[in-house]
């Protein structure tokens, strides 16, 4: 089958799999790179340096998160940063090949933006039209986290499709972890949305144990 988009460069900062923290279900999650957002408190503070992390063709990241899809039997491909709306043609791209490559086999994708819902509709109006969800806003650490998929009570989700409603709304009323640990190249990962502190703390207890870490996201 040929794909289409094949010029259009991606920034990523990292792909993992199979992560359960961040939208319902066994997922692939995509942390693009390069945010201008800023917010304070940022879990991610890594993936601001719009320099930073790699560039690589849409289709060759398309065909990378679809193969993990198929072969991990994952239920849905996450998005988030980074700011996605910042890297919008090339995530659009991205998107409708994902789906190409795993037709007939349906892929729900949630996209976690730092802009309003009408900012990312604006600045990313086909990304935003091929998600089914959107969790949307700035994260404020002065606010509390609201459920298992806003960091911040300020954030909306929006639900594009309404037939994943149900399912999104089951998994937030369940009960689950908020964080887990990932380890890629090298890398030690907390995936999901860490409550005001849980980040320092993790660091500090492994300290404790003997374990330094050399640096971390959250802090410049
Ligand atoms: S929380 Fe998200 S939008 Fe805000 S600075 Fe961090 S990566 Fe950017």
């Amino acid at each position: 089958m040929v794909h289409s988009g094949a010029g259009l460069s991606l920034r990523i900062a990292r792909i993992l799999a199979p992560v359960t923290v961040l939208g319902p279900g066994r997922r692939v999650a995509l942390w693009v790179q390069g945010c201008e957002i800023g917010c304070a408190g940022c879990a991610s503070v890594d993936t601001w340096d719009p320099a930073g992390g790699f560039a690589l063709p849409a289709d060759e990241v398309a065909e990378r998160l679809a193969e993990q899809i198929r072969d991990g039997e994952l239920d849905g491909l996450t998005i988030t940063g980074g700011e996605p709306t910042s890297q919008p043609h090339a995530l659009a791209e991205l998107v409708s090949q994902v789906r190409e490559r795993l037709d007939p086999t349906p892929v729900e994708v949630l996209v976690f933006t730092g802009r309003t819902y009408q900012a990312a509709a604006r600045a990313a109006p086909g990304l935003v039209a091929q998600a089914d969800c959107i969790v949307a806003g700035p994260f404020r650490r002065d606010l509390p986290a609201a459920g298992r998929l806003l960091a911040s009570s300020n954030q909306t989700v929006t639900y594009r499709s309404p037939a994943v409603r149900a399912y999104y709304e089951a998994w937030q009323a369940a009960e689950g972890a908020q964080l887990e640990v990932a380890v890629d190249q090298g890398s030690v990962f907390l995936v999901g949305l860490p409550a005001r502190g849980d980040l320092d703390n993790f660091a500090n207890g492994l300290e404790r144990r003997g374990l330094n870490l050399a640096g971390v996201s959250w802090r410049p």
